[in-house]
């Protein structure tokens, strides 16, 4: 008999329209409609489902955020101190967005010092070539700085969006075995 599938927060954080709604379509595609709910309370969707990664199967329970709500000090109890991973989005046509990606980099940090929070930094739209203002090796380079993954992605080519879940399934998992 295997052990009970182990359950994740993962959540999605990054700028309004680098397409967090679409990478959350993308997981939440896949499963059961009846899965998906809105927690009313922040104002997040939330996406649960069992993904099998490796061989092994995990339940993630995506969180898809407004950026808005998380400069907001008295929102304690939401995303930034809920997530057991992060998906820290920005748009490689945007880079306002990459920015952004920075500044939550930093905020998260700080609600999570010292603690070894698997972070993958998400370049999306990478279908969009002619209007690249972030190149790829600044992603890279942005993400060593901070200590995290990195992958470029498309939601529209459906290109590295799996890629991105399976990524931090891994990382948390490593976290958990070197327990
Ligand atoms: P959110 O505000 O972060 O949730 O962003 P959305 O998911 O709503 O996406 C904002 C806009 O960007 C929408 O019009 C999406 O269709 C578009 N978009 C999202 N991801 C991609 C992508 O990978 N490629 C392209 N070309 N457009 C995208």
């Amino acid at each position: 008999e295997s052990p009970p599938p182990t359950a994740y927060r993962v959540v999605l954080l990054g700028a309004s329209g680098v397409g967090k709604t679409a990478f959350a379509s993308i997981f939440a595609g896949a499963a059961d409609s009846m899965d998906s709910d809105e927690c009313e309370l922040c104002g997040d969707e939330v996406f649960e489902k069992e993904v099998e990664v490796d061989g092994e199967a995990a339940t993630v329970t995506l969180i898809d955020t407004w950026d808005s709500e998380l400069d907001d000090d008295s929102v304690q109890d939401c995303p930034m101190q809920s997530g057991d991973a992060y998906l820290l989005l920005y748009s490689i046509t945007d880079r306002a967005s990459f920015l952004r990606a920075s500044e939550l980099r930093i905020t998260l940090r700080q609600f999570r010092p010292a603690e070894q929070t698997p972070i993958i930094l998400v370049g999306n739209k990478c279908d969009l070539v002619r209007r690249r203002e972030v190149s790829s090796s600044e992603g890279r380079a942005c993400a060593a700085v901070f200590d995290c993954k990195f992958i470029e992605t498309s939601t529209a080519m459906q290109h590295n969006v799996w890629e991105a879940f399976h990524g931090i399934v891994r990382q948390l998992r490593l976290r958990r075995d070197s327990k």
